[in-house]
């Protein structure tokens, strides 16, 4: 069965006498036992809820994981993961993480855990890196804003030579495009508050993996730490994830009409887009993924002209996050990469991150004729 027929069939919600056709919400804390001697499937929602168990086997099987854990954010999935490590560990990861990624591993140094910022682009600068204390490696492809690829087969067959987890936040193209568990990732993260929910109504996140001694250790946390995803997000969730076939091929098609206008403006200095042949990464990128995705970045070198060209853009909403139905716009380094420390920024302050939507490409093309052209003139 495909991605798309394993997302939508009904299965899962046979055991509901009513024969519901669309995902009940069961918002109830506790569930009643039968009998004191035979205890349900379900006793108390932080522990486990039906609507959390649908939605979690369906993002299973669109990462082709054995196990999947929603959580009420991002952010707090990539918290579970750092809770695999103890004090004195060594922890490797991508010097352009996620800005909140960041600030994350800041709690970590706290804590006595050490950590690498390298270019995991290249893996020489991983196995240089690597010390006897070192137990994970986190690492982003494509890396957001500045797309920079990670060779997946590569940086697994070192990982496991050294005995590290190899963990993946794979927010910034779905499931959908990549499954990176299939090159020998131990653990994949995602902010499902991106194009997995698609419509920016909801935070959330979840962990896949194919490891059964991992699974044991973060369901134990997602109960014991009490941060799994509620009912009614879990509701939302799948709602959105049901379109995210139609969604993520639509803003793609869009993306990359978009790309060829953009390649025609001599003022963006460089595009920062994984689908574009002459991206350093592109081989290894089709190599490892099914598409490119709708997230970009466009340089112009110069920050009060980036500042102009989003200030004048009409359709794109000048937001954080990306991965909606509506098209966004934002300068990184003053909204989500904001919290990374100054001495450890690679991104630019001219650069400009696009995330796609599934408007007209036409008007969106539009639009962003408009604000450059304003913005030179101004
Ligand atoms: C947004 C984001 C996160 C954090 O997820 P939240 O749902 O906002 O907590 C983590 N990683 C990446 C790549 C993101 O874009």
């Amino acid at each position: 069965m495909q991605k798309n027929t394993k997302l939508l069939q009904l299965k899962d919600l046979l055991d509901d006498p009513s024969h519901p056709t669309s995902m009940p919400i069961y918002q109830s804390a506790t569930f009643a036992q039968m009998d004191i001697d035979n205890l349900g499937k379900y006793d108390y929602s932080r522990s486990g809820n039906p609507n959390r168990d649908i939605v979690e086997s369906k993002l299973a099987a669109l990462e082709d994981a054995k196990h999947a854990f929603l959580f009420n954010s991002g952010i707090v999935a990539i918290h579970v993961v750092f809770e695999l490590l103890s004090a004195d560990d060594h922890i490797i990861v991508a010097d352009d993480l996620y800005g909140g990624t960041h600030r994350l591993l800041g709690l970590l140094q706290q804590k006595n855990i050490f950590i690498s910022y390298v270019d995991t682009s290249d893996a020489t600068n991983i196995i240089n890196t690597i010390t006897a204390k070192t137990k994970m490696l986190l690492v982003e492809t494509p890396s957001n804003p500045l797309q920079k690829i990670v060779n997946l087969s590569e940086i697994s067959e070192i990982c496991k030579k050294h005995n590290l987890l190899l963990a993946m936040d794979n927010s910034l193209l779905s499931p959908w495009w990549q499954q990176p568990l299939k090159f020998g990732v131990d653990i994949v993260v995602h902010s499902a508050t991106k194009h997995l929910s698609g419509h920016s109504d909801t935070t959330a996140g979840v962990i896949c993996t194919n490891n059964d001694e991992i699974a044991t250790k973060i369901k134990f946390l997602q109960n014991a730490l009490g941060v799994a995803l509620a009912p009614f997000d879990c509701w939302l969730l799948y709602r959105g994830l049901k379109t995210l076939p139609l969604r993520a091929k639509a803003a793609q098609d869009n993306t990359l009409k978009i790309v060829e206008y953009l390649k025609t403006e001599s003022i963006i200095k460089h595009i920062y887009y994984c689908g574009i042949k002459s991206h350093p990464g592109f081989a290894i990128h089709k190599s490892q993924s099914d598409g490119f995705g709708s997230v970009l970045s466009i340089d112009t070198g110069n920050t009060l002209l980036s500042k102009k060209i989003v200030n004048l853009s009409n359709l794109f909403a000048i937001t954080v996050s990306f991965g909606s139905v509506n098209s966004f716009i934002s300068i990184p380094v003053n909204m989500s990469h904001a919290s990374v420390p100054k001495d450890k920024l690679i991104v630019p302050p001219s650069l400009i991150r696009l995330s796609i939507g599934i408007e007209d490409a036409d008007d969106l093309i539009d639009d962003l004729k408009q604000a450059i052209k304003i913005a030179l003139i101004n």
